[in-house]
């Protein structure tokens, strides 16, 4: 017998299903999880972005309620991805809601070996500042050919990672318009 994608997935959920409820499990306090989650995401605001990981460009849509993001799922309409996702696209809502993420600035002075905590008020001014020095002095305009090519080649960026579609072509043009050409970013699958 032929099954499809689907009739297969609904087989072997309705086959687990059975198995577990044999063994004496009871589905009820999962089914009234789901349930309530269902809920809260029907009532919650739906913004629509792109997985940030790879080039695959996966739909998301993301549920949030009072300023919190509470779900992030495949987004079913995408044509891309039809709702589905791998594991590091199931693993975004680990990106908004994550007690392990760092939320503060930390800097490690050169040569130092422990990491300082700074605000932004402190760091935002320093980065500013390291940026035009290092870019005023390698800035290029033409290279040994003559060629134009307005560009520095003394400061590099990577990531990110966690940034959605939109960041990320802010932060595309941006670091262009410094004329950054090392430009790289971590995410791999
Ligand atoms: S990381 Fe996974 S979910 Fe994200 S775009 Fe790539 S394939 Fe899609």
């Amino acid at each position: 017998m032929l099954l499809t994608r689907r009739e297969f997935l609904k087989t072997s959920a309705v086959t687990a299903g059975v198995a577990i409820t044999g063994m004496g499990f009871a589905l009820y306090p999962v089914e009234a999880h789901a349930a309530e989650l269902r809920k809260n995401l029907e009532e919650a605001t739906q913004t629509w972005t792109i997985c940030p990981y790879c080039a695959v460009g996966c739909g998301f849509v993301v549920h949030s309620s009072g300023g919190k993001v509470i779900n992030i799922e495949g987004d079913s309409e995408h044509p891309i991805n039809q709702g589905t996702a791998c594991s590091k696209g199931s693993s975004l809502y680990q990106m908004a809601n994550n007690e392990n993420r760092l939320t503060t600035v930390r800097y490690r002075a050169a040569g130092a070996t422990e990491w300082q905590e700074l605000t932004w008020e402190e760091a935002i001014p320093m980065i500013a500042e390291r940026i035009k020095t290092a870019r005023d002095a390698t800035f290029e305009t033409t290279n040994a050919e003559g060629n134009t090519v307005n560009r520095t080649t003394g400061i590099g960026s990577l990531g990110s990672a966690a940034l959605d579609n939109e960041e990320c072509w802010l932060y595309q043009k941006f670091l262009r318009a410094l004329g950054l050409v090392y430009i790289e970013h971590q995410a791999r699958n």
